[in-house]
């Protein structure tokens, strides 16, 4: 398959047209950015890193029957996905309180959302990604009803997926934002899902492993995000590390 022209360059991955007919390719690029793009930086491998997990993940998803944008790997950081149409909705879910429902809503960091929380924001950076709710979505034609409906219930299925994954991991899944495109009537997952798209805590130690060790400097980044990567793709094969 050939890679052809660049449709969209986002902050951490560019995407590509291919000569295959609803296929694209999509290159996850080193860059990683906090803060609507504020803090900005190049971690050599961070694409690789998480276009593995992600791979992972839809892999997983795919086989417990969520249907995902996702076909193959190229080579460790461009992945064949199908071409969707894109609905501009962050569809995030959360088991526990933390990040800005802390900070915007009177919720104490820590505190299990039980049954868990699905928050949709506008995918908008100019407008900083608003937080929407179900007749804002209808008024501005971004979803139908039936469609919207499909988005939560296959959102909660993936994170009762995840969560029980990375739980067999001594990985907390805090909460994670998810992205969906159609294809006809049909909705897939499309985007990622990797450390920088989820809050994962080690159930252990409370440790964070994901972006919020890049948000609020906790540490070296790229080494727990290539610990974790192992943790997640390769369990029980962790390489030792002296502290
Ligand atoms: O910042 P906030 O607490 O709203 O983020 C919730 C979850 O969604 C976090 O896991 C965060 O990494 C993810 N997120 C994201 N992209 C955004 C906003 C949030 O991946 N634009």
């Amino acid at each position: 398959m050939k890679c052809k022209d660049l449709l969209i360059k986002g902050k951490a991955k560019s995407v590509f047209a291919t000569d295959t007919k609803g296929k694209l390719i999509v290159e996850f690029r080193d860059d990683i950015t906090a803060f609507d793009g504020g803090k900005k930086d190049l971690l050599k491998n961070k694409g690789t890193c998480n276009a593995e997990v992600s791979a992972f993940f839809f892999e997983y998803l795919e086989h417990n029957g969520v249907k995902t944008h996702f076909f193959t790997m190229l080579d460790s950081h461009h992945m064949v996905v199908r071409k969707l149409e894109m609905i501009p909705l962050e569809v995030i879910v959360r088991n526990i309180a933390a990040g800005s429902i802390v900070r915007n809503y009177p919720f104490v960091e820590g505190t299990p959302l039980d049954p868990p929380l699905i928050v949709i924001d506008y995918k908008d950076d100019v407008r900083h990604d608003p937080m929407l709710n179900d007749e804002i979505i209808f008024a501005l034609k971004l979803a139908t009803p039936a469609e919207l409906k499909t988005i939560k219930k296959v959102a909660l299925e993936i994170n009762r997926l995840l969560s029980a994954l990375l739980a067999a991991q001594g990985i907390t899944l805090v909460d994670f934002k998810i992205e969906f495109g159609r294809q006809g009537k049909t909705i897939y997952l499309g985007d990622e899902i990797s450390m920088d798209s989820m809050r994962l805590w080690d159930k252990k130690t409370g440790e964070s492993l994901d972006k919020d060790v890049y948000r609020f400097e906790k540490g070296d980044v790229m080494a727990i995000y290539n610990k974790v990567a192992q943790r997640i793709t390769k369990p029980g094969k962790e390489t030792v590390t002296k502290d």
